[in-house]
């Protein structure tokens, strides 16, 4: 079984084709700049190089079409026909209330996401529009939602109410959701594999360090609180956007400086976070390097940004009870050693230290704690494509 994965964002399509029966990659790719000038198509069969396609993609449906095209393409391609996929698999990050579990995409389903638009409307009209232009494009085959928010549908009220009258509750949906469910999920799974224990046995902080950035509580397997909100923007501060701030800031600024609704949302996410407080980039790269060199606002932004995590660390250990096992993954948690060594210097407290040698790792599953240390700490790559694709092959195969 062949299973297309699907991430469309506003002006870009991911993509991954999967072969479960081994659950190897056979092709991925990015689509870019939809909608502007410049488009273009990067496919990469596996094992080879990749093929820059340049062309005018006005939309998610002809990138999409573009897509296939490329996998079925007599030199570059890695199928002989379409009819080889044999299911799709989305990334839908808003399922609001109505889905905890990935779904069969049906009429109903796509009316909900509709419903769900009103929570998104950066990220989940994207998602529909790749979901349509598959349906036209493919007829026939099935396609699956996986959605960020999914996991995090587990948290008790207590954790996901804001203190807002209950009515903005009942009236708008105004609650936590979280994000990169699909993510904290499965490094919370791979944890647990990698100590031979069960999910349920475990408390489990994981930390998706990117350029979106959260943190979750896993408790015995479910998720029990999480750092970002109603929207991606709550929480830690990231690359471009804010994280929490005092509520009161957004009125003032709005006042002060003549800032409409959707301007002081494109400040808060676009021109805030580490590349805000430094002014130098949103990359973590590039800020170590100018913090390297002496810039002092770049080892400011580093600064505030690690002892986010480390306080997130401490209220998540605190509000599980205690805790087994730390994780860091994507793009920074993955790759930085220094951030990850910023952050735990100071979780002592709670019976862990980083191992500075082991530490030296990038990009692969390692436990980096001090031998013995009675909380573990471990780098987890990510790996959301592969639960997509797990996901839509499970949901699909039932239906045959
Ligand atoms: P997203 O999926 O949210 O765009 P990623 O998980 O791909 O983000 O993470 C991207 C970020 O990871 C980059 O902005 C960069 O700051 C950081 N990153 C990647 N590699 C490194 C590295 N070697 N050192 C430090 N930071 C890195």
């Amino acid at each position: 079984m062949k299973v297309l994965v699907v991430n469309c964002g506003s002006s870009s399509i991911k993509y991954q084709l999967l072969a479960m029966t081994d659950e190897s990659v056979l092709a991925k790719g990015l689509v870019e700049r939809i909608g502007m000038e410049g488009s273009i198509l990067t496919h990469q069969p596996t094992g080879k190089d990749k093929v820059p396609l340049k062309a005018d993609i006005p939309d998610h449906s002809k990138g999409i079409e573009m897509v296939l095209a490329a996998l079925v393409h007599p030199e570059h391609g890695v199928l002989k026909s379409m009819k080889e996929i044999s299911a799709i698999g989305h990334r839908v990050v808003h399922g609001g209330e109505e889905f905890a579990d990935s779904v069969l995409i049906t009429p109903e389903v796509m009316n909900a996401l509709t419903r769900c638009i009103e929570m998104a409307p950066l990220h989940n009209p994207p998602n529909i529009l790749g979901i349509n232009a598959c349906a036209k494009l493919m007829p026939g085959v099935p396609q699956v939602g996986v959605f960020d928010t999914a996991f995090h549908q587990t948290m008790p009220k207590y954790a996901f109410l804001y203190g807002l009258p209950y009515e903005a509750y009942e009236k708008y949906g105004l609650r936590r959701y979280g994000f990169h469910g699909t993510s904290h999920k499965y490094v919370s799974q791979r944890v647990a594999e990698e100590m031979g224990e069960h999910m349920t046995n475990l408390r489990i902080i994981t930390c998706h360090l990117g350029n979106g950035a959260s943190i979750t509580a896993v408790k015995y397997g479910r998720s029990l609180d999480t750092s970002m909100g109603f929207t991606p923007l709550e929480g830690l501060v990231m690359g471009t956007r804010s994280g929490e701030i005092d509520p009161a800031i957004i009125p003032f600024l709005m006042k002060k400086e003549g800032m409409s609704p959707d301007q002081i949302d494109n400040y808060l996410n676009k021109q805030s976070g580490v590349l805000g407080i430094s002014g130098v980039s949103s990359d973590f790269r590039d800020i170590e390097d100018a913090s390297a060199q002496g810039n002092e606002r770049a080892q400011l932004a580093l600064d505030i940004f690690a002892y986010k995590v480390r306080k997130y660390i401490g209220s998540y250990a605190a509000a599980m009870g205690g805790v087994d096992a730390i994780v860091f993954t994507a793009g920074l948690g993955e790759n930085s050693p220094p951030m990850r060594d910023k952050v735990c210097n100071g979780l002592e407290f709670l019976g862990t230290r980083i191992d500075p040698e082991k530490n030296n790792v990038r990009g692969k599953t390692k436990e980096i704690s001090v031998d013995g240390a009675r909380v573990k700490i471990y780098v987890i790559p990510t790996n959301e494509e592969l639960v997509i694709a797990r996901d839509t092959k499970m949901i699909c195969s039932a239906l045959v």
